[in-house]
């Protein structure tokens, strides 16, 4: 930013080019909703008044003491113009360089730019998510103007002026009431913004349930109601809704909610949902949202963390407690005992509430587990105290379930019946993959049902579930997995046995050498000839694969061969090896064997040996079969 004074007390500044790229993004793009530009703008003049209620709790002196806080709207029609105004903390020159026109979270821009780039009208909601509040102004208008005044009785009055385009400008004012006063110029496409009836309608509908009194020219116009204070009876489906819309910017149904009146070891009321679905950017530590803190009805924190534990920091909502202080700082909410036992509290609440579903509506439950399913499942890691109700909770897909659908422990382990001594997974990258795996078939074929961890936590998740109702859960592509009994084979199946079949491995293993840690005969495979399956110390390879993705430095594990002794090509092979001459062609089969392996496992590293080797085959097939004479 660069500041060059063209009038006596005027200070020009250049937008920083990020700034600028956004700016010209607000200004040019088409927008669905603009409305929200009036939400941001109430929205920063209820944080100016907490920041100045805060101050005034602290003890330290404000301007106009007696002044009470509320937001004044007002608009004149005939000159297209809006005003916000609040008797909030205010801004100081500085403040009006540093934080009007800066851009709080990294990823704005290149969302805003996105989004222009699709070529479809932008939804304006999504911006007021994204830290650039106040600019939305200039969505509706082709001149921002503001007035401020800090609240420090000493401070000075400036005025801050910009069209949006390059620059802006900042001058003394000679405002001289505490507080900060909006003005917009609108566009001539959104002059409806200067009618009250629509005004009104737009601060209802998105603002309505603000801290702080809003008039409109004189006139209340939202509810300033704690709809947590009220008993459950009291509130209406509707208002509730209309909370939530307000807390969230969630235009959907929410999936359900808590309203609670907690009394004994803390006291404190709550009003709480879990949304439908989960953000955009969900999943960024830093941007979990989580409840909003009061005290005793006065606003303390957003998003406040210690509220919760990570692993359910999808909850929004209220929590209003009498035990601490008003002036709490966020400090203090760090590690304050109140917080401790609140939370516990509202854990178990919120485990209560999925518990209740899981019996009762466990449809519902299977949209939690769509929405949050990921996240809830690292609290197993991280919850010591309420494991027990976690895993009951924890959802997986199944070769019992439709995929996208989920089971619990509890009915695996009921279908699997009492003689039943494991639970058995298999981690793959998607439903599809784990449905390719050959290490199934001899599992389906024994109708044993197998968990099919697609989500890529699952791999840390299961570990810590431990024994299950004293079953132990293991992995299908781990070698010591041992299925039991074998299945029945056909009447006629043929079966390599004994020296044969000891011969053949043998074979195996003199021709893949390194290339594996062992060769065994198999008890899983069905319908393939061989399958790979993890060293007996090792990981398994979808664990392998996501420890990497997580930056562990992991050397790839050398797997076992199981290989099919009911296959007809395991079955050839063993002819072939008994009868001389044939070194060469088994040799090249067994490769082609491995290889392929390697490549159903995703870890084939050089495709052209494999696939040279396979048309030098098919050569041979096809010639064979033309002059009948074998090559
Ligand atoms: P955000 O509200 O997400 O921080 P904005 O661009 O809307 O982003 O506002 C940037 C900053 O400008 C605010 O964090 C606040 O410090 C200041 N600000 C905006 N509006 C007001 C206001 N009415 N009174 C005091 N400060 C304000």
């Amino acid at each position: 930013m660069s500041t060059d004074e063209k009038e006596p007390g005027v200070e020009s500044y250049a937008y920083r080019a990020e700034m600028k790229q956004l700016l010209h993004l607000i200004v040019h793009s088409l927008y669905t909703h603009r409305e929200v530009f009036l939400r941001e703008l109430v929205s920063n003049a209820s944080d100016a008044l907490n920041k100045l209620r805060i101050r005034q709790l602290s003890g330290e002196p404000v301007l106009d003491a007696r002044e009470p806080l509320a937001i004044e709207l007002a608009v004149d029609k005939d000159a297209g113009v809006l005003t916000v105004e609040d008797t909030g903390i205010g801004m100081g020159h500085d403040d009006l360089v540093e934080r009007i026109g800066t851009i709080a979270s990294s990823g704005t821009l290149a969302f805003v730019e996105a989004a222009a780039a699709s070529g479809k009208p932008v939804d304006a909601g999504l911006i007021g998510q994204f830290g650039v509040g106040f600019y939305a102004a200039f969505m509706v208008a082709d001149r921002v103007e503001i007035e401020t005044r800090h609240a420090d009785p000493d401070s000075t009055a400036w005025k801050w002026s910009s069209d949006g385009s390059g620059t802006f400008t900042i001058e003394p004012s000679s405002r001289t009431r505490r507080g900060t006063l909006v003005r917009l110029l609108l566009r001539e496409d959104a002059k409806e913004f200067s009618q009250s009836w629509r005004v009104e309608s737009v601060v209802r509908r998105y603002s309505n349930f603000v801290d702080f009194p809003i008039r409109l020219d004189g006139k209340a116009i939202n509810t300033v109601k704690a709809l947590w204070e009220l008993r459950k009876e009291d509130v209406s489906d509707e208002e509730r809704k209309e909370f939530y819309t307000f807390h969230t910017g969630d235009d959907e149904e929410p999936l359900g909610h808590l309203h609670l009146k907690v009394e004994g070891r803390v006291d404190a009321r709550a009003l709480l949902f879990i949304p439908a679905k989960a953000p955009r950017l969900f999943f960024r530590e830093d941007e979990l949202p989580g409840p909003h803190l009061y005290a005793n009805r006065v606003f303390i924190q957003d998003d406040c963390k210690p509220l919760l534990p990570e692993y359910l920091r999808f909850v929004r909502g209220v929590v209003d407690t009498e035990d601490l202080p008003l002036n709490v700082s966020r400090e203090v909410t760090q590690d304050s005992p109140v917080m401790a036992r609140l939370r516990e509290v509202l854990v178990g609440k919120i485990l209560g509430l999925l518990e209740a579903w899981a019996t009762e509506e466990p449809e519902r439950l299977e949209r939690f587990t769509k929405a949050f399913g990921t996240l809830f499942k690292t609290g197993l890691s991280s919850d010591f105290a309420n494991r027990e109700r976690i895993v009951e909770l924890l959802r997986f897909e199944s070769t019992s379930t439709e995929p996208g659908s989920h089971t619990s422990l509890a009915a695996y382990v009921e279908r699997a019946g009492d003689d039943s001594k494991k639970i058995w997974y298999l981690a793959a990258e998607s439903r599809a993959a784990a449905e390719r795996n050959p290490n199934l078939e001899g599992f389906r074929k024994r109708g044993i049902e197998v968990l099919l961890l697609v989500d890529p936590v699952d791999v840390f998740v299961v570990p810590a579930i431990g024994p299950y109702r004293e079953r132990t859960l293991e992995s299908i592509d781990q070698a010591r997995a041992d299925l039991g009994k074998a299945p029945e084979r056909d009447e006629a199946g043929k079966v390599l046995e004994g020296k044969a079949l000891s011969k053949l491995i043998d074979r195996f293993k003199s021709v893949l050498g390194d290339a594996v840690e062992d060769v065994q005969a198999s008890e899983r495979l069905v319908e393939s000839a061989v399958g790979l399956v993890a060293g007996r110390n090792t990981l398994d390879r979808q664990t392998e694969r996501m420890m990497r993705l997580m930056g562990q430095d992991v050397p790839p594990a050398k797997r076992i061969l199981e290989i099919n002794p009911a296959h007809p090509l395991i079955l050839n092979l063993d002819r072939l090896r008994s009868q001389a001459g044939n070194e060469e062609q088994i040799e090249r089969v067994i490769r082609q064997l491995h290889e392929g392996a390697l490549l159903l496992d995703g870890s084939l590293e050089n495709p052209a040996d494999f696939v040279s080797r396979m048309t030098r085959m098919m050569v041979e097939a096809t010639g064979s079969a033309e002059s009948g004479d074998p090559a």
